[in-house]
């Protein structure tokens, strides 16, 4: 097989304007994401690089060999910077661009440019760092767990190994001097190499970006936007998957504040956002490790609570209660919180979650029925009927 290093160019200038007008398209839909704009500009130039490249021995050499490789290294710092913007860290572009600007200045240096290893050897330097930065900063950021993460770090720690190891062969198998550089079988697998990174990188960093919009939306489902506990959605879901190991006992408790139509009348809808968060604060507090709170709607809230029986969820409920009502906020001397609670247990109820809640609500309608301000406990059937 042989590769022909200006097709392999003509294929890697087409390739990269795509990959970059991809980018840029995707950043259209996704403002917010500058990293896709960023990208999109680094392939871009990259793309333009490439064909001016192409273009050797058609175009003055200081255009395909000083402009075309200051705008390539241009475009890794790109990369670099387009990774940053993804990590929300600092862009630095004033580094991400001093590579191309050191290789540009040295252009103008006789020396330097006449020198066919000392360019080869700063490019791939060059080129390489940025490569290497990228891959330690999307290490850095393994907090957040994404999958894609470890392909980029992959792709981009063997593309700046790749770069480096051009330093040492620049001195030990040099590049052919111009006339002749594009029958090199070095620049065509450079080429070859150059092509597969654009593809996969594109891959890689978009299903970064699609990864992390899918975990945003996930935990914006998840959450309740006003008090930060589980959504409705995500606590059901919780429940019944503690309620599925038959060896815990757990009991669900069911939180409605008392006269909360009141409060908003009496002080504004703001204070009543605020008592609903502060119900959450101190539930949060006071409630034991492993329990799960979420809210139902408006000012209804639900835990459940494992290895709780009867007399410790009325214990915790109470507590909660309790500390509500006794919840002082100095600017509104006159504001009191009450809350009533209906609690079910799976020793009495059994583990379906929904005849838990409907039983639990119950017990919450009684408490209401029998004065606000208080707990009940959902009995046994048998119990209830004796
Ligand atoms: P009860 O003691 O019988 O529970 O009476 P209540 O006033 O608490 O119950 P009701 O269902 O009559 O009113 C609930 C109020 O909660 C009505 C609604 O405007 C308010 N509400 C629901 N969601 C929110 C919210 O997110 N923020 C605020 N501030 N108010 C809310
Ligand atoms: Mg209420
Ligand atoms: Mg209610």
């Amino acid at each position: 097989m042989r590769l022909d290093t200006p097709t392999l160019l003509l294929v890697t200038v087409v390739v990269t304007f795509m990959v970059g007008t991809l980018f840029l398209l995707s950043w259209g839909q996704a403002r917010r994401t500058l990293a896709l704009a960023i990208w999109g500009v680094a392939h871009l130039a990259g793309a333009f690089a490439s064909a001016l490249l192409a273009l050797r021995g058609v175009i003055p050499d200081w255009v395909s060999i000083g402009v075309a490789n200051t705008l390539m290294i241009g475009a890794y710092g790109l990369i670099w910077s387009g990774v940053r913007a993804f990590e929300k860290q600092r862009l630095r572009l004033d580094i991400a661009l001093s590579g191309a600007a050191a290789w540009g200045l040295l252009c103008l240096v006789p020396a330097f440019y006449g020198s066919l290893p000392a360019r080869v050897i700063l490019a791939s330097a060059i080129a390489g760092a940025f490569c290497a930065a990228g891959a330690v900063d999307v290490w850095r950021g393994r907090a957040e767990a994404l999958v894609s993460r470890y392909p980029a770090i992959v792709l981009l720690g063997a593309y700046a190994a790749l770069y480096w190891a051009r330093i040492p062969l620049a001195l030990v198998a040099p590049l052919p001097s111009a006339g002749n550089v594009m029958d090199s079988p070095w620049l065509a697998i450079l080429c070859f190499g150059g092509m597969l990174f654009t593809v996969a990188i594109a891959f890689t960093f978009m299903a970064l970006t699609k990864e992390r919009a899918e975990h945003e939306q996930r935990h914006a489902a998840d959450t309740d936007p006003l008090t930060g506990i589980a959504s409705r959605r995500a606590f059901v879901a919780a429940a019944e998957s503690l309620l599925a190991d038959p060896a815990r006992p757990v009991a669900l408790l069911l939180f409605d504040l008392d006269h909360f139509k009141n409060i908003n009348d009496a002080y504004g809808h703001a204070v009543g956002d605020g008592v609903l968060v502060g119900f959450c604060c101190t539930a949060a507090a006071l409630l034991p490790p492993g329990a799960l709170l979420g809210r139902m709607g408006g000012e209804e809230f639900a835990c459940v609570i494992p290895d709780h029986g009867p007399e410790a969820a009325l214990a915790r409920a109470t507590l909660v209660r309790k500390a509500l009502a006794h919840l002082a906020i100095p600017a509104l001397p006159r504001l009191r919180v009450g809350t009533s609670v209906g609690i079910a247990t799976s020793a009495a109820s059994g583990r379906d979650f929904d005849t838990l809640l409907r039983q639990a609500d119950a017990a919450l309608y009684r408490a209401k029925r029998n004065g606000r301000n208080r707990v009940e406990v959902s009995a046994p059937p048998l119990e209830r009927a004796a």
